[in-house]
C-alpha cells in the first residue's frame, strides 16, 4: 500500500512529487501516455521564471522529474481505467498492472486539446494538423494557415501564426465569436487574418506530402468548398482528463474537478488535483507547478492528521 499516488507528470504532478518526496512521503508517481505533461509539445518556454534566456519544454520536464528522483520519488509507466474512491485506501486499476491502493490521491492528470473528429484529422497530425501553435508555427514559415475556432484560443493561436504565415484564415462554425472583444478586435485588425465564418469543418483534404486543404460547409447555402491551406491549427478548447474518475469526483459541466477554492482538497477527503485537470482559466505551466505544491502541502496535512500543522517544518526543508 502506498502512502500517496500521484498521477500525471505536467509541471503539476512533479511539483507535487518533489514536495512530497522531500517530505518522505515516498511517492508514487504515474506517468501515463504523454511523459511530461503539454510543455513536451512545446519548444522554447520564455516565462517559466529561473530562466534568463528561456529553456525547451523537453529539458524543463526532465529537470522537473530528475529532482523529484533525487528526494526519492518513484515513478511507474502505466495507464489508470478505472477507480474505487468510495472507501480508503483508495483503489486504482491501472492497465496490465492490476491494483493499486494508496492512502491519499494527487490528480493532476492535465487537460487535452479537443479534436474536431472529421475524417483525415488524426492520420494528418504531424502533416499540417496542428494542435500547438507555439509547437509548430515556426514549420509554416510563408505558407497558409488555418485555424479552426471562434474562442479565445482561436484568436490568440491566429495573431501568433502571422508571424509566420503569409496567410491566416480563421474558419468558425458560427457567424458569432466566443472570445473576448479585446482578442477579437486583435484578430480583426490584423492585415493577414482572413475570415470564413459560419463554415462548418467536415473534412481534412491531404495528399502524399501533408495537408492541402480544409473542406467546408456553409451553414446557411449548405454549398461545400475546399479552402487550400498548408496547415490546419485546431483550437477548440481542451477536455480534461477526468473520465477515468467515473464521476466519483465532483467536476463541472466541462469535466474539471472542482476544488475547494484557496486548496487543493476535492469533495473526496484524502484526493486532492492541481494543474490543469482543475483550471481552466489560468493553463500556464508556473500556475500548475504552484498547485503542484498547494497539493502537497495539503495532502500532507491530511496524512499526518494534524488540524495543527507546523507549515515552517515543511517550507523550510
Ligand atoms: P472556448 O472558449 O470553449 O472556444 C472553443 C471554440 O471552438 C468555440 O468558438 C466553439 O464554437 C468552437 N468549437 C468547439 N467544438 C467545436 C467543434 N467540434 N467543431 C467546430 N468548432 C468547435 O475554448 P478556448 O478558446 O480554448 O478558451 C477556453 C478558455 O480559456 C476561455 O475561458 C478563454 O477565455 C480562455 N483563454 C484566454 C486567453 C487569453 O485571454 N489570452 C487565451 C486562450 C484562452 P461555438 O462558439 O460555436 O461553441
Amino acid at each position: 500500500m502506498h502512502k500517496v499516488v500521484v498521477l500525471g507528470t505536467g509541471p503539476s504532478g512533479l511539483t507535487a512529487a518533489i514536495y512530497l518526496a522531500r517530505a518522505n512521503m515516498n511517492p508514487l508517481v504515474i506517468e501515463g501516455d504523454q511523459p511530461g505533461g503539454q510543455l513536451t509539445l512545446t519548444t522554447e518556454v520564455e516565462n517559466f521564471p529561473g530562466f534568463p534566456d528561456g529553456i525547451m519544454g523537453p529539458e524543463l520536464m526532465e529537470n522537473m522529474r530528475k529532482q523529484a528522483e533525487r528526494f526519492g520519488a518513484t515513478f511507474e509507466r502505466g495507464w489508470v481505467t478505472e477507480v474505487d474512491l468510495s472507501k480508503r485506501p483508495f483503489t486504482l486499476k491501472v492497465e496490465g498492472k492490476g491494483e493499486i491502493q494508496t492512502q491519499a490521491l494527487i490528480i493532476s492528470t492535465g487537460a487535452s486539446a479537443k479534436m474536431l473528429e472529421i475524417p483525415n484529422e488524426r492520420e494528418n497530425i504531424g502533416r499540417g494538423v496542428s494542435t500547438c501553435a507555439t509547437c509548430d508555427g515556426f514549420f509554416f514559415r510563408g505558407k497558409k494557415i488555418i485555424v479552426v475556432g471562434g474562442g479565445d484560443s482561436a484568436m490568440e493561436e491566429a495573431n501568433f501564426l502571422t508571424k509566420f504565415a503569409s496567410e491566416v484564415r480563421l474558419v468558425h462554425r458560427r457567424e458569432e465569436l466566443r472570445a473576448s472583444k479585446i482578442m477579437q478586435d486583435r484578430a480583426r485588425e490584423n492585415p493577414k487574418v482572413t475570415w470564413s465564418l459560419n463554415n462548418t469543418p467536415i473534412e481534412v483534404v491531404a495528399g502524399e506530402n501533408g495537408v492541402t486543404g480544409l473542406k467546408v460547409k456553409n451553414n446557411e447555402t449548405g454549398q461545400e468548398e475546399v479552402l487550400e491551406t498548408d496547415g490546419i491549427f485546431i483550437a477548440i478548447g481542451h477536455r480534461p482528463n477526468t473520465a477515468f474518475l467515473g464521476g466519483q469526483i465532483e467536476t463541472d459541466e466541462i469535466g474539471y474537478i472542482k476544488v475547494k477554492p484557496g486548496t487543493s482538497e476535492t469533495n473526496v477527503e484524502g484526493v486532492f488535483a492541481c494543474g490543469d485537470v482543475q483550471d481552466n482559466k489560468y493553463r500556464q505551466a508556473i500556475t500548475a507547478a504552484g498547485s503542484g505544491c498547494m497539493a502537497a502541502l495539503d495532502c500532507e496535512r491530511y496524512l499526518e492528521g494534524s488540524a495543527v500543522h507546523d507549515w515552517s517544518q515543511t517550507l523550510n526543508k
